[in-house]
C-alpha cells in the first residue's frame, strides 16, 4: 500500500477509525484499516465494486464487520446498529419517504416517529432556509427535482446535527453546474458544523474541491490513501493515476468531459 498520510496516521482524537477490519460477501472479501481524523473531509474514491460502500455501511452499522473494530470517537460501535451511532448518512438516491412532505422528511431527523417540539420545528424550518428548499416544506418528493431531493437529505443532516456524514456517491445523478452548487453547500455546511466527512464519489474534481484526504480502494482495500494534493500530483500513486485516466476516458467517450484548454 501507498501511504502518503503525514497528517492522519497515529492521531488519538480520530473521529472514525477501522482497526483491522474484515468483512465478506461470499467471494468478495475485503479489509480496511483506517485512521479518519476528526473534523476533516474525506473523499473514497475507486473503481466500481471495489468496496466504498461496503466501506461506508461498516461505519453506519448497516453491515457488522467479520472481524475487527469500528471506533468512532474513540467509542468502539463495531456491535451498535445503525441509529445508536453518531452518524448520518446520504445516498445517490432514495433518500426521502415519498408519502411525507419536506418538512415531515427533514423532522425525521430529529424524531423518528415524528413527534416534534417547537424547537425541533424551528430547527427544520431553519434548515430548509439553509438549505435553499424555504416556501416548499409541502412540497412531496415527486414534486422535486433531483437536486432539491438531495437538498432535503442534507437539511435532515442538519437538524440530525451527528458528528459524522458519510456520503455515498449523493451528487452522482446531477449535471455539473448542480453538482458544483451542491458541493458548496456540503463543504459550507462543513465550515459551519465542522462534522467528520467521508464522501464517495467518481468525481476525481469533486474530490478535490472538498477534500482534504484521499483514500483510494481497489478489489477489497485501501491501496493508496494520503494528502489530497499529493494525489494529483506527478508523483501521485500510480494506480491512482491509472484510474483517473480511464474515469476521464469513459467520460470522453460518453461526450460529457469538460473541454480542456
Ligand atoms: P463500490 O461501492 O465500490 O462499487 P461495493 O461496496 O458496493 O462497491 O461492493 C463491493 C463488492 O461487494 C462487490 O464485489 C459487490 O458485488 C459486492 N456486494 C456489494 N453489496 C453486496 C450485497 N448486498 N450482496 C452481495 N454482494 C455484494
Ligand atoms: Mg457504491
Amino acid at each position: 500500500m501507498t501511504d502518503m498520510t503525514d497528517t492522519c496516521n497515529g492521531r488519538t482524537d480520530a473521529a472514525v477509525r477501522l482497526d483491522g477490519v474484515t468483512f465478506s460477501y461470499g467471494e468478495a472479501s475485503m479489509a480496511f484499516d483506517l485512521t479518519v481524523e476528526a473534523g476533516s473531509i474525506t473523499a473514497i474514491m475507486g473503481p466500481s465494486g471495489s468496496g466504498k460502500s461496503t466501506l461506508l455501511n461498516l461505519v453506519a452499522g448497516f453491515e457488522t464487520p467479520k472481524s475487527g473494530r469500528v471506533l468512532i470517537d474513540d467509542r468502539d460501535v463495531t456491535h451498535e446498529p445503525p441509529a445508536a451511532r453518531p452518524i448520518s448518512m446520504v445516498f445517490q438516491e432514495n433518500n426521502l419517504f415519498a408519502h411525507l412532505d419536506v418538512a415531515q422528511n427533514v423532522g425525521l431527523g430529529r424524531s423518528p416517529a415524528l413527534r416534534l417540539t417547537p424547537s425541533d420545528r424551528t430547527a427544520v424550518s431553519e434548515a430548509l432556509v439553509r438549505t435553499g428548499l424555504g416556501g416548499k416544506e409541502h412540497r412531496l418528493p415527486r414534486e422535486l427535482s433531483g437536486g432539491e431531493r438531495q437538498r432535503v437529505a442534507l437539511a435532515r443532516v442538519l437538524v440530525r446535527d451527528r458528528p459524522v456524514l458519510l456520503l455515498d456517491e449523493p451528487f452522482a445523478s446531477l449535471g455539473p453546474a448542480l453538482r458544483e452548487d451542491m458541493l458548496g453547500l456540503v463543504a459550507d455546511l462543513h465550515a459551519e458544523r465542522r462534522m467528520t466527512v467521508l464522501f464517495v464519489t467518481h468525481q476525481p474534481e469533486d474530490a478535490r474541491r472538498i477534500g482534504r484526504t484521499m483514500v483510494f480502494l481497489e478489489d477489497g482495500k485501501i491501496t493508496a490513501t494520503g494528502e489530497m494534493s499529493k494525489f494529483f500530483g506527478k508523483h501521485g500513486p500510480e494506480a491512482f493515476r491509472r484510474y483517473i485516466g480511464s474515469v476521464a476516458g469513459s467520460l470522453q467517450s460518453q461526450g460529457i468531459a469538460r473541454k480542456r484548454t
